[in-house]
């Protein structure tokens, strides 16, 4: 049995992970949840799953929650009741706790980072979801892991797929992977991008481009800040920035394919030309199952890929006049220091506002890019926890003052 924690568990990853719990009872026994402010579904999996603790962010929540499961659990014995806690250190009192081997972290954005930071302290493997924690703050995470010796499984679809072509392949003198898999004699990676809610648009259709059209995913069931991050490639290129900490790649080593059908999750390119992909349908439940079973493969009793299905794939490079946020993020992971963490802040603010109504989607790299450059004079190598955060409070605020403008 490995007993599981999940940060952010009212989400759409950790609602999957609960469900995979649930399919493999012999295997998953949940301990402790963190969720934000979805009580309702909060109170559910609290009587389905039985965990021994639980964090709701917002602290005044927790007399609500408390009632309800008074209501919920009448009659119930009084270990079916789990501690409850709240606010940042409730949170990381989750993402640590005594009882648990595995961490996923299903929170979004910066959000995750101190409690990432808490997981590892307290020396836990890691399903990685949130991948802002490593953007912002891979130059803090790495060494924190090294530290502990906290193992970080990715869960992002592209990364699990070079995860799992990286199993079985030889072993190379470079090795520089945190998740405890030295890295291969690889050449290069080509992530894949499905190219997002607005793929079959021109740049000129883009202009009338809403919310609700940037929140409807082709191929992904997801949360609503990511699926716009899909739809400016933004995401792809945080995943960039993600490979190059999680494998320890240069940025010209890591590139970007749009393969619309999202089949392929990813590849990774050897020494002697080989190319070694990892295929299966859109749907997160694998990655996920992947860190929690890893380094071993269970039997799903999920739809099987069927290749006469899907009929055709089809792969052709990203057109970086649409999607300019990809080569943003490039830009940003190559200075390093803390303008991963700017890019990252100003991103999430920005797709915030504009899920708001209060900017339009083509303004969303044009602010982002403002925010990066206003940082290129100060962004600090080697930065510490408090720069980084100094620098994510700093991101978020120059966003609104920009906003204004728009
Ligand atoms: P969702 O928006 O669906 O869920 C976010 C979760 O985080 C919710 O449970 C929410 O709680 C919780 N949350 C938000 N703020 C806080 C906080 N301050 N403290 C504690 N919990 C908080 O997001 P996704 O599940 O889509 O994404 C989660 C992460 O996984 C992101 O980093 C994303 O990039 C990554 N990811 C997601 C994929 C997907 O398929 N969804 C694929 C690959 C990566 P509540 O709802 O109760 O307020």
């Amino acid at each position: 049995m490995k007993a599981i924690s999940i940060l952010g568990s009212t989400g759409s990853i950790g609602t999957q992970t609960l469900e995979i719990a649930e399919e493999f009872p012999n295997q998953f026994n949940v301990v402790a949840l963190a969720a934000g402010s979805n009580l309702d579904l909060l109170v559910e999996q609290i009587d389905k799953h039985k965990p021994e603790v639980v964090s709701i962010s917002d602290e005044e929540l927790i007399p609500q929650l408390k009632s309800r499961l008074n209501q919920r659990l009448k009659g119930k014995p009084a270990k079916e009741f789990p501690k409850l806690v709240g606010g940042p250190d409730g949170v990381n009192t989750v993402a640590s706790w005594d009882h648990s081997d595995l961490v996923v972290t299903g929170i979004v954005g910066c959000a995750g980072l101190l409690p990432t930071l808490a997981a590892i302290k307290a020396g836990k493997d890691l399903a990685l979801a949130n991948k802002e924690t490593l953007i912002a703050a891979g130059p803090v995470v790495l060494p924190e892991l090294k530290k502990s010796g906290s193992r970080l499984l990715p869960a992002d679809s592209e990364h699990s797929a070079i995860f799992q072509c990286l199993q079985g392949t030889p072993w190379s003198e470079n090795a520089r992977l945190s998740t405890g898999v030295p890295t291969p004699g690889f050449r290069n990676i080509h992530l894949t991008a499905s190219g997002g809610a607005f793929r079959d648009w021109s740049v000129e259709e883009l202009k009338r481009a809403t919310v609700k059209d940037a929140t409807s995913h082709p191929n992904w069931s997801m949360g609503r800040k990511i699926t716009v991050d899909s739809a400016t490639l933004m995401n792809k290129g945080l995943e960039v920035i993600e490979a190059h900490y999680l494998f320890g790649l240069d940025y010209d080593q890591i590139e970007i394919v749009i393969h619309p059908q999202s089949i392929i999750h990813s590849m990774v390119e050897l020494e002697d030309s080989s190319i070694l992909a990892q295929l299966g349908w859109p749907d997160m439940k694998l990655p996920i199952l992947y860190c929690m079973s890893w380094p071993k493969r269970f039997k799903t009793p999920w739809k099987r890929l069927n290749l006469a299905e899907v009929g055709e794939l089809t792969f052709k490079s990203p057109d970086t006049n649409k999607y300019p946020c990809m080569e943003l993020a490039y830009s940003a992971g190559k200075a390093g220091g803390t303008m991963p963490a700017v890019l990252n802040a100003a991103n999430e603010e920005v797709v915030s506002q504009f899920l708001k109504e209060n900017i339009h989607f083509l303004d969303i790299p044009k602010i982002i890019e403002t925010i990066c450059e206003k940082h290129k004079n100060e962004n600090k190598k080697d930065p510490n926890l408090d720069d980084i955060l100094l620098v994510d409070s700093w991101a978020r605020k120059e966003v609104c003052a920009e906003i204004k403008k728009y």
